[in-house]
């Protein structure tokens, strides 16, 4: 990434909240206090793993403590380091503030190529990491409530909450301390597919918008874009997936560690996702063509580009050759700074990451909740909402045999209609409400402001002024 003198990924993200900031009327003290992270923990430990021991090292980064506990994921990647977490936990505060969920920012990394070990190995790992952030407080129900990120999963979750619950064996609020954990473990339905989840929404209510359809050059509706998704992860993966199987987009483009595939009429995603499962890669995959230099087809002509894997993807480099006139960034960071200028220069639409990846913090904070309170969502209401939409259909059944012929009721309202909200549909609901919101209030700036021409900077003003206002109320 850092290729044509590039800036940092943490330098990027402050270049661009230096942009937004330079339109606001903050104190400098208070800009300052807000940009800066406040605090980085590295650690380094040991596990004796096949007869030696191994020397890991790891970071959990606190950016903003304006709204504790402070949130984010944690990624075992051998690209972390300080920098890296230093930004994402910036990016954290500043989505957490977006769509309002009470939280600060917070990330962490542990610099490991996890597919170099087994499960058990990868177990201990966690373990003592989870052992190392807890007994700092960097993983408490209250302080910092980690969650999956690049590389980690359920299963790594389960395990740190584990260990958080065997150190701390009073806490009732145990399981509060992560989320992205397995149902099974305290989980919340929803939340493995909520950050694709998130893509979709927020797409589709860019949709809902034709003044800013009309801004990217687009018309019309989802129906039939032409999409490209960079990284088929579990976000990439679901985003995708959605799209194409509910709103009738087509997947032309797939691009993996080992090379692209590409196909005009579409590619199965679930296909795909097998074949990769199966191989470990897209390489040989049939009904489509297969591109070693991966990267390329982000160049490719489409409608909407969906960069899920890695930040950096989109820099100095490839910026100019990019044809695409919607990206959404399903990726933290996948554009640098300087990238950002051109695309933005081009009269690109740039859906940012803070409110274009949002889904996962968000169904994470309903998992928080419901661990808080003890209970899953809907136990309550269902069966009564059953009841009494059982009382609406018994009048229409009623007025059907009435109205003999005349008139019947639609083949699927009844059963559609009787059904309660279980966990799963009130998470959705939630969350489309959130996506929704917080697109309106970003759109909002976006449309009301001269001074400001796209929706990354719009977002920046909309979240900034939130933690600027929660600073002013509390104090520092
Ligand atoms: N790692 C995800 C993110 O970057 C989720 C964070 C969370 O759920 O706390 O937003």
């Amino acid at each position: 990434m850092n290729q044509r003198n590039e800036p940092t990924f943490r330098e990027s993200v402050d270049l661009m909240f230096n942009r937004a900031v330079a339109l606001m009327d903050l104190p400098p003290g208070l800009e300052e206090k807000i940009r800066v992270c406040n605090a980085t923990y590295t650690v380094r430990f040991g596990v004796r793993l096949r007869g030696q021991i191994q020397t890991f090292t790891g970071y959990r980064s606190v950016h903003s403590e304006h709204m504790e506990p402070v949130k984010g994921g944690i990624r075992f990647a051998m690209g972390v380091n300080q920098d890296e977490v230093e930004a994402l936990a910036a990016l954290m505060t500043y989505k957490c503030a977006l769509v309002e969920t009470p939280f600060g920012g917070s990330k962490g990394g542990l610099r490991i190529d996890p597919r170099q070990y087994d499960e058990h190995e990868l177990e201990q790992i966690t373990r003592r990491f989870a052992y190392e952030l807890a007994k700092r407080d960097l993983i408490n129900p209250s302080q910092n409530v980690p969650a999956p990120d690049m590389g980690t999963g359920e299963r790594e979750m389960a395990w740190i909450a584990d260990q958080y619950a065997r150190m701390n064996t009073t806490d009732i609020n145990a399981r509060a301390c992560v989320t992205g954990k397995p149902l099974n473990a305290g989980g919340i339905a929803g939340r493995v597919e909520a950050t694709g989840r998130g893509v979709q929404y927020a797409l589709r209510e860019f949709f809902r918008h034709p003044e800013d359809v009309a801004r990217s050059g687009l018309s019309g509706s989802l129906d039939g874009k032409r999409v490209i998704v960079q990284g088929l992860g579990n976000v990439g993966y679901h985003a995708a997936k959605f799209l194409a199987e509910e709103d009738g987009a087509i997947i032309t483009g797939i691009i993996e560690r080992d090379g692209a595939l590409f196909n005009p009429n579409g590619l199965d995603v679930e296909a795909v996702f097998n074949w990769i499962r199966g191989r470990g890669g897209v390489t040989g995959f049939p009904d489509a063509a297969h591109t070693a230099e991966g990267a390329a087809v982000l160049e490719e002509e489409c409608d909407i580009l969906i960069p899920a894997a890695l930040e950096g993807v989109i820099n100095l480099n490839n910026a100019e050759r990019i044809k695409a006139p919607l990206i959404i960034e399903a990726a933290n960071g996948p554009i640098t700074a300087g990238a950002d200028d051109i695309l933005r220069a081009r009269g690109t639409v740039i859906i940012p990451d803070m409110y274009a990846n949002a889904g996962g913090v968000t169904v994470s904070y309903f998992e928080w909740v419901k661990n808080l309170s003890h209970i899953r969502f809907g136990r309550m209401q269902r069966r009564q909402e059953e009841a009494r939409h059982q009382l609406v259909v018994d009048e229409l059944e009623r007025l059907d045999r009435y109205l003999g012929d005349a008139w019947s009721m639609s083949p699927d309202f009844k059963k559609k209609y009787l059904r309660g909200a279980g966990e799963l549909e009130l998470v959705r609901s939630g969350l489309d409400d959130t996506m929704r919101t917080a697109y309106q209030s970003m759109h909002e700036v976006w449309h009301e402001r001269d001074d400001v021409d796209d929706l990354r900077t719009a977002a920046y003003l909309v979240s900034i002024n939130k933690v600027a206002a929660s600073y002013r109320a509390k104090g520092l």
